[in-house]
């Protein structure tokens, strides 16, 4: 068994890809920032352009410090790790992407459980959290941190209701547990709902911030709190190898993505809602609806596979993922077009034709 991803097939061009909002390509602008950056030494504290970064990301989500990181993932590892002591539970979604995609690391690198929670669309009741309390005695795992993510992936890019944050992070608090977000898409959420960002994160102590999702940038994240938190999280980032140097060229990116990529994001919420009702009208699919950027759908009806399905859509150019046997994943993006949803549509009606 190999770990290694396969190539891509280089031979047939991608021309509409579904696939993922992180495959979005730099643009040009955003590459001139890049080579305009002021840059220092990360690590040692030099680098202004990551300071800068830092200070607008954590006004933005209302907490007092934030720290710039390769991935989404390293920052909600950093979190885990700075929260909780190895026997520590953790209540989270039992779809997480921390608990089904970050390469079992919670428990690999922190030694902590995770107590998997249901709910609809990635999402779970005050009551459900209630329930999943356990009585503190040496019996039970100390239960320290709650983890939501927003938007939710694997439950279709739904978005948490403020309100509803609001009420699961009460009980972890009543609990004494802290809460974090896994925010790869929290400002898609904010769009969608029409909320600002500080307001959809602020019942979470931290939060992640992922910049390569629909923000576009080529690489980093941000975990943002309190600036104690932030303080002792540094030591885990230096341990798992996340210090950077010349980092500030990849910051100015995510300062360009924040200055330029947000508010679009309108449109990529109009694009999956564009291509939710088109291919709801194709025989053989079934569509969730979206809320934001991801499209879910089925194609048990058809027949086919969903990887079935994704290997008929190749050659013609179009890429989407697959999530399950039946499910597959349409995304949408800053390189998608509305022109490119009405071909894609047309594509996908031809191939389930055949
Ligand atoms: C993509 C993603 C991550 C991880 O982000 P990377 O930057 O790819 O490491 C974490 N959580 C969710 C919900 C994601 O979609």
């Amino acid at each position: 068994m190999s770990y290694e991803p396969k190539r891509a097939d280089f031979s047939v061009p991608v021309r509409i890809n579904l696939y993922s909002d992180t495959q979005t390509r730099p643009s040009r602008a955003m590459k001139e920032a890049m080579l305009a950056a002021e840059v220092g030494d990360e690590q040692g504290g030099s680098d202004p352009t990551v300071w800068e970064l830092c200070d607008r990301a954590a006004a933005l989500l209302g907490k007092e410090a934030a720290m710039f990181m390769p991935s989404g993932t390293m920052c909600n590892q950093v979190a885990v790790a700075t929260h909780c002591r190895p026997g520590d539970e953790i209540l989270a979604h039992e779809d997480a992407h921390i608990q089904g995609s970050e390469g079992g690391a919670p428990g690999a690198i922190s030694g902590v459980m995770i107590h998997g929670l249901q709910g609809p669309h990635g999402t779970f009741s005050a009551e459900t959290v209630r329930d999943a309390i356990r009585p503190v005695s040496r019996y039970s795992p100390p239960q320290r941190l709650l983890e939501v993510e927003q938007t939710t992936n694997k439950g279709g890019g739904a978005c948490w209701r403020v309100g509803e944050l609001e009420a699961v992070a009460g009980v972890a608090h009543e609990h004494g547990m802290n809460v974090h977000m896994d925010g790869a898409r929290v400002v898609n959420a904010a769009v969608s709902l029409g909320v600002p960002l500080s307001d959809v994160v602020a019942a979470c102590d931290t939060v992640m911030l992922d910049f390569t999702k629909g923000l576009g940038a080529p690489l980093g994240a941000v975990l943002a709190g309190p600036k104690d938190f932030i303080g002792q999280a540094w030591r885990w980032k230096q341990r798992l190898g996340g210090s950077m140097r010349q980092g500030g060229m990849n910051a100015a990116a995510c300062i360009y993505a924040l200055q330029h990529n947000v508010a679009r994001l309108a449109e990529d919420h109009a694009n999956a809602a564009a291509l939710a009702r088109g291919m709801a009208q194709i025989p053989g699919i079934t569509v969730e609806t979206p809320e934001t950027n991801l499209v879910f759908f089925d194609t048990r009806v058809s027949g086919l596979t969903a990887a079935e399905f994704a290997r008929r859509l190749r050659p013609m150019g179009v890429t989407i993922s697959v999530s399950a046997a039946y499910r597959g994943r349409a995304c949408t993006h800053l390189d998608i077009s509305a022109d490119q949803i009405v071909e894609a549509l047309a594509i996908m009606r031809h191939v389930l034709d055949d």
